[in-house]
C-alpha cells in the first residue's frame, strides 16, 4: 500500500543473513548480533542499531537484484551482500 502512496519499485529480496552481515566489512557471524537491538561486528567492530543493519542489508541486495534483472546478468545467490560494495566509507567506525 504504501507502494500505491508513494510509487517505488518492489523487489522481493531473501532474508537469509541481512540481520547478521556487517555492512561495513562483509563479515557474516551470528555472533555480530549480541542483543535484539544492538550489532557490533566481531571482525571490524562496526556499530549500529540492528534494524538499520538490517534495512542496509536489504536495500543492498534489493538493487543488486534489480541491477542483475536490468542488465541479464545471473543472480547472485549470496543476496549481493558482501565485501566488494561501495559505501564501505560511509560505516568507518
Ligand atoms: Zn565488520
Amino acid at each position: 500500500y504504501k507502494l500505491a502512496w508513494n510509487g517505488g519499485w518492489l523487489v522481493a529480496v531473501p532474508p537469509e543473513n541481512t540481520s547478521r552481515t556487517c555492512p561495513c566489512c562483509g563479515h557474516v557471524s551470528a555472533d555480530n548480533r549480541q542483543t535484539q537491538a544492538r550489532f557490533v561486528c566481531v571482525e571490524c567492530s562496526f556499530e549500529e542499531n540492528a534494524d538499520v543493519v538490517g534495512a542496509i542489508n536489504v536495500l543492498r541486495a534489493g538493487h543488486a537484484r534489480f541491477a542483475c534483472e536490468v542488465s541479464g546478468a545471473a543472480m547472485p545467490p549470496a543476496a549481493g551482500t558482501h565485501r566488494s560494495d561501495s559505501g564501505a566509507a560511509q560505516c568507518r567506525a
